[in-house]
């Protein structure tokens, strides 16, 4: 018997691109039934992410013509990681085999069927990665690169240039939904569901039409949420430093008493002025860290809804379990 295949993208004002996508997709997904790597009755699932344009209309209608085409319409914009998160919990209800990806067709569609060969091969994660990133400006590239160094630094382990395109089994989504938490990072969480896991590279190519809906301020909130949540590595670091400074400071005592003695007596203006700012600094840096994460124990604890589904245009979902 041949997997169903479901492809979730999320999208966020994306009238511009969608009817394009959905055409390159759609033919992906004929060639795809027509060589029987996937079954028929594969879908597509448009995440609508309390869009402002006409994109929910443009789903509506792809849906109308062709019920390969689902969508799903939140009640306003959760943001890409909620909407994606929402796509996958509708999709495995649906399919055996999930794949997400953005729908700027910047993830290579092509890759699709080698993630399927490594998933016929026993896979449940296949992440794809990117192999070259020569499409995007060099402040895009050289933001992206470091932001999965830092990430590493601080502790929070990710596939090296792996967005969110990626094939998830059935089974991995299912593992995925008992991670409750509502900081979401689903990159950093993949990972930690485990299974066999296996790559794909692939070229990114630019945007296919329309702006990014990560400029650099939401990125860097990325950053900050996915360290934060993935990782107590900079409370550690904070210690380390409290540390280092303390004993810094009995150093820098001891050399004064010995300067005393010695009637050294040191105007000291600027040393007092620079201290004084310097560990100022580094205790509200350090205040912060710690109150980025009482604010994530502060969300945890109230249990939000991390997606709130207005409508699914689709199948009946196979066990009636409720939505978020
Ligand atoms: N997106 C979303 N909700 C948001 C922001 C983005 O669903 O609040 C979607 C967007 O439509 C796209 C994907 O997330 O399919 C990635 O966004 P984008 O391409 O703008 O990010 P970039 O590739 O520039 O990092
Ligand atoms: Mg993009």
């Amino acid at each position: 018997m041949m997997d169903r295949l479901v492809c979730v993208l999320p999208c966020y004002n994306e009238e511009e691109v969608l009817p394009e996508t959905a055409k390159r997709l759609k033919e992906k997904m004929e060639f795809l039934c027509r060589t029987e790597k996937i079954s028929g009755d594969s879908r597509i699932l448009f995440v609508n992410d309390g869009s402002k344009d006409s994109t929910w209309d443009i789903i509506a209608a792809l849906h109308n013509e062709n019920p390969l085409f689902q969508g799903l319409c939140l009640s306003k914009n959760m943001g890409h990681q909620n909407a994606l998160l929402a796509g996958l919990m509708i999709a495995r209800q649906i399919g055996d085999a999930v794949i997400s990806m953005d729908v700027d067709l910047q993830d290579d569609i092509d890759a699709i069927d080698e993630m399927l060969e490594k998933y016929e091969q026993g896979a449940d994660i296949v992440y794809g990665v990117r192999a070259e990133r020569k499409t995007d400006t060099f402040f895009k590239r050289f933001t992206a690169q470091s932001f999965y160094k830092m990430m590493s630094l601080f502790g929070a382990d990710i596939e090296y240039n792996h967005a969110d395109y990626r094939l998830m089994s059935k089974r991995a989504l299912d593992a995925l939904a008992e991670f409750k938490e509502v900081n979401l990072f689903l990159r950093g969480l993949v990972p930690l569901v485990g299974y066999k896991t296996d790559k794909v590279y692939y070229d990114r190519a630019e945007r296919f039409a329309g702006e990014s809906k990560y400029p650099l301020k939401k990125m860097l909130h990325f950053a900050m949420e996915g360290i934060t949540s993935l990782s107590t590595k900079p409370i550690k670091m904070i210690s380390m430093t409290g540390f280092i400074i303390f004993f810094v400071s009995i150093v820098v005592l001891v050399y004064c008493i010995i300067g005393n003695f010695l009637g050294k007596t040191i105007p000291g203006w600027t040393t007092t002025v620079v201290s004084v700012w310097a560990i100022g600094g580094l205790v509200m840096i350090s205040l912060g860290v710690i109150g980025e994460y009482v604010g994530k124990i502060y969300l945890e604890t109230k249990h939000r809804p991390r997606y709130i589904v207005e409508k699914y245009i689709g199948d009946e979902r196979q066990n009636g379990e409720a939505d978020e």
